[in-house]
């Protein structure tokens, strides 16, 4: 059997200032395989956006390890972050803005700029290239920023709520179009998101926390009877109403008893 291409074994968090300690997460155990889209989900507040911070090295887990098993001694793959705020530059154009971080590296061989060319004219930013961030739509920009994060080629996403700055109806086409380009240029992705239909409509496997300290309530393969894994296409999916139900019938109960503990 293949080896999965991430394993996070026990990981516990907590945050600790003058005033208190929070507890983050707490035992967090899951592998994820190469090429997966995985969702994570969970209520406000649980510790999504730390767990991805352990992931990308940005923080280091109090307990717990996560390993690559296939890579060698114990080094870790180039990990490309994205956030909710675009974070382009004004004061540098879009082509400017896609090549920062070949310039921040020294990396701009030729190799490098011509798969970010090839991207901007696949993912319909050439004509663009010249315009600065705020002539462009949002969705353009949220492109903008997976291409800036794709230069570098990194081999695993973490996206981080990536899509919740953009209105409800430039979010389905967006979110479409950016889980399109990870597929093909066949990246292994993490994407936390508090709407469950793209969840369910995105991802591979969606992993639901609890409650801080974030636990692993449950894991949920997404099998979806539909020949494209357009947001659309899989809304009209058969399957799609009981993932949903489930997700949030299982969110729900979080919600319960976020309330019994406030009010007990
Ligand atoms: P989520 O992304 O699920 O909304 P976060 O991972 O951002 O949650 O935060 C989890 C918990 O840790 C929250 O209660 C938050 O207030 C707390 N927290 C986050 N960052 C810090 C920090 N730097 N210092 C202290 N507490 C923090
Ligand atoms: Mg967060």
């Amino acid at each position: 059997m293949k080896s999965p291409y991430m394993v996070l074994e026990h990981i516990s968090f907590s945050y600790h200032n003058m005033q208190a300690e929070t507890i983050a997460l707490s035992d967090i155990s899951f592998y994820v395989n190469k090429g997966e889209f995985i969702a994570i989900v969970g209520p406000s507040g649980c510790g999504k956006s730390t767990l991805l911070s352990i992931i990308a090295g940005l923080l280091t887990p109090e307990e717990g390890k996560i390993t690559f098993p296939d890579m060698k001694d114990s080094s870790k793959p180039q990990i490309g972050y994205m956030l909710q705020h675009d974070h382009l530059f004004e004061w540098r154009n879009i082509y400017q803005n896609v090549t920062l971080g070949l310039d921040i590296c020294k990396c701009k061989t030729s190799e490098n700029l011509e798969y970010v060319n090839e991207m901007l004219k696949d993912y319909g930013l050439w004509q663009f290239r010249h315009k600065r961030p705020s002539e462009l739509s949002g969705g353009m920009k949220q492109r903008a920023a997976l291409i800036r994060t794709l230069a570098l080629k990194p081999d695993l996403l973490l996206l981080d709520e990536p899509f919740s700055a953009l209105d409800n109806q430039t979010r389905l086409y967006v979110s479409g179009d950016i889980c399109q380009i990870i597929r093909k240029e066949k990246k292994t992705a993490i994407l936390i998101t508090h709407d469950l239909s793209e969840a369910i409509s995105l991802s591979d496997r969606i992993i639901l926390l609890t409650n801080r300290p974030a636990k692993i309530k449950s894991q949920i393969p997404v099998k979806l009877s539909v020949t494209e894994r357009t947001p659309l296409k899989a809304r009209s999916a058969p399957e799609f109403n009981d993932y949903f139900n489930l997700l949030w019938k299982e969110l729900a109960d979080e919600d319960q008893s976020r309330t019994i503990c406030t009010t007990a």
